[in-house]
């Protein structure tokens, strides 16, 4: 999934919310500014409650659309993938910058799962669609692709991915990657998000 040059959250709808709420009660005053930062606390705590009543690890990552998700060990990618996110992992850790893997390889029922659940939390069908593909198109189902935390590794690979032949391939996606390159290649035109595959 794809994702800002400030440190924000990676979720796109969470980070508008939360900048309107602050910035609109910086206005009113300090104690309201206090109230908002103790809102923000508030929804962190959300988001990890989430993280921790998941059903499986794997899953985490992708129901919370997070990139500090916590890292898991991935089961079921294809060796070259695998050997592609080692070696980035590597030369992150070269430089200082954390990089895991927070979701790899799901079974069909799990993304069917994380599809029933994107409808509930955004609401709709075609909001949902954009965040999530169905088990047939999943490439998570298909073990090619990977999400990946926290958020600064993401950006790091946004950044160097190409270099390991790793691709962010959904704009709205930053945490998302894929092997949709040789390693020093170019990576394709990414998509806008995921509802082509629908
Ligand atoms: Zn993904």
């Amino acid at each position: 999934m794809t994702l800002r040059d400030a440190p924000t959250p990676p979720h796109p709808v969470r980070t508008r919310s939360v900048t309107t709420r602050v910035g609109r009660r910086r206005r009113v005053g300090r104690r309201v500014y206090a109230g908002a930062v103790v809102a923000g606390l508030a929804a962190s705590a959300v988001a990890v409650v989430q993280l921790v009543s998941a059903p499986t690890d794997h899953v985490a990552g992708l129901v919370t659309r997070q990139t500090d998700a916590a890292p898991v060990t991935a089961v079921g990618l294809g060796p070259g993938l695998q050997q592609r996110f080692d070696d980035a992992r590597a030369a992150a850790a070269a430089e200082g910058v954390e990089l895991w893997i927070t979701s790899g390889w799901r079974t069909a029922d799990e993304q069917q799962q994380l599809v029933d659940d994107a409808v509930e939390r955004y609401g709709s069908v075609e909001e949902a669609r954009r965040w999530v593909l169905p088990p047939e198109s999943s490439e998570h189902v298909a073990g090619t692709a990977i999400d990946v935390g926290p958020t600064e590794g993401a950006y790091w690979l946004q950044q160097h991915g190409a270099d390991f032949g790793l691709c962010q391939t959904y704009a709205n996606e930053v945490w998302h990657y894929e092997a949709a390159t040789e390693p020093g290649g170019g990576c394709p035109e990414m998509h806008d998000d995921a509802s082509h595959g629908w």
